[in-house]
């Protein structure tokens, strides 16, 4: 049956694709340098924008992708302080007692640290 081969190459091509990204950062989170397991905790995060192009493509553990979602890094950048990621709710309960963000916080994410370290 054709359907079937087409299936077998695309799960073939998903298996191909997932290890090529994963052997990127050897399984460490492009964002929070966490070592993940390509069976557990692993996902596979579009870094800027939908484009499916594997150089786009991210090693991201399952965490990260849930909070990151849709948004650009630069996005996913702000909500960090200190190197802790903010909640929604960390944030209005900032507000409620008047604490803002500090205005030149930049966070750093694993691709962006020195690597050899
Ligand atoms: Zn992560």
């Amino acid at each position: 049956m054709p359907g079937l081969n087409l299936d077998e190459n695309q799960k073939e091509t998903k298996g191909k694709i997932k290890s090529i990204v994963w052997s990127k950062s050897n399984g460490k989170c492009w964002y929070c340098g966490i070592q993940t397991n390509p069976f557990k905790n692993f996902s596979i995060d579009h870094s800027n924008s939908r484009s499916s192009n594997i150089s786009n493509l991210v090693p991201c553990c399952k965490s990260c992708n849930t909070i990151k979602r849709g948004m650009t890094i630069e996005q996913f950048r702000t909500k960090f302080v200190d190197g802790k990621y903010i909640t929604k709710q960390d944030l209005r309960t900032l507000e409620k007692f008047g604490v803002g963000l500090p205005t030149n916080n930049y966070h750093k994410f694993w691709f962006e640290r020195d690597k050899k370290k």
